[in-house]
């Protein structure tokens, strides 16, 4: 069998232009404001490109751009004032932190209503507790592109490689609320490719270059990439070998053009939520 790609660049498009038409109708402009320690050269790219797409569809961005040695308390005092600006709706702090500051100290202070990255304790629980709040970004879309082969998950075996707190958690949390019977592999796992085979739905969030061979896959298996490894020439890699996994799953998310878009657009679609 060789499966389908999933086209995660057409799936965002589409969602964006939705996203585009609600903004387009509602009495007032979504605010996002994005938080930017330091100058990561990673981190600035992503910063620029959430704030390209806001404009795109119509939402305000605010950029917060604070040097490198700033100190915890303002931060946290800068994090206060945007918790109380009504043109901002939506907060993202942009990870990884410097070193001397503590990325759970200052997330917990982002007022959990504005937390479009859905990164609060109170979101967490609320996603545990199946009510409605923020649902991270990264995995909201990789659930996405899953029914978009497939709506209905009920009774699937799904496993998900990666237990962080970004993706790996809310991912097994997003596909129990969808009735699959979840297993949480990570680094301890033992048989790790046995296991993997078992799964009718496969996620691979981890961070390791094509890690994943076709002997790990399940002929038919929906595999969802979220790796993204940068090689030595500047092109990314994700986490399944694609050109030998593609062979037997039944649709796969390429690396780049897979998971990589949603990710974004999910988080317009917070901010929009955010201003409702
Ligand atoms: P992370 O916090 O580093 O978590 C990696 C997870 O992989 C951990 O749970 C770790 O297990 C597990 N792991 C590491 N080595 C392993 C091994 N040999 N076998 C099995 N599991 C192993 O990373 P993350 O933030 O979840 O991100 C994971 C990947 O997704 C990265 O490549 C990141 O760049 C990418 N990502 C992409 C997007 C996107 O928009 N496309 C968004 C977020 C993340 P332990 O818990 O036991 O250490």
């Amino acid at each position: 069998m060789s499966g389908a790609l999933i086209d995660g660049k057409a799936i965002a498009a589409d969602l964006r232009k939705e996203l585009t038409e609600t903004v387009s109708k509602l009495s007032k402009k979504p605010g996002l404001a994005v938080i930017l320690v330091g100058n990561d050269p990673a981190s600035e790219v992503y910063v620029g490109s959430k704030i390209k797409a806001c404009e795109k569809v119509g939402i305000l961005s605010f950029e917060r751009r604070l040097p490198a040695d700033i100190s915890e308390a303002d931060l946290l005092k800068e994090i206060e004032l945007l918790n109380t600006d009504d043109a901002v709706h939506g907060i993202l702090l942009q990870l990884p932190l410097p070193d001397h500051l503590d990325a759970n100290t200052c997330i917990q202070h982002i007022n959990p209503d504005k937390d479009v990255d859905g990164l609060h304790p109170l979101n967490t629980g609320r996603l545990v507790a199946e009510l409605d709040g923020f649902v991270p970004c990264t995995p909201q879309g990789s659930l996405m592109l899953i029914k978009s082969v497939q709506e209905d998950l009920t009774g699937l075996h799904a496993v998900i490689i990666g237990r962080s707190l970004l993706f790996g958690k809310p991912m097994g949390q997003l596909l129990l609320s969808e009735n699959c019977t979840v297993t949480q592999a990570h680094s301890k796992t033992r048989d790790l490719p046995k296991l993997c085979a078992r799964a009718d739905i496969l996620v691979v969030a981890v961070g390791r270059s094509e890690m994943v061979k076709a002997d790990w896959v399940k002929d038919g298996a929906i595999v969802i990439d979220v790796g993204i490894n940068r090689q030595e020439d500047g092109k990314l890699k994700g986490d399944v070998a694609l050109d030998e996994v593609k062979e037997k799953a039944r649709a796969i998310t390429p690396v780049p053009g897979g998971v990589g878009p949603m990710t974004i657009a999910c988080l317009l679609k917070n901010t929009i939520k955010a201003a409702l």
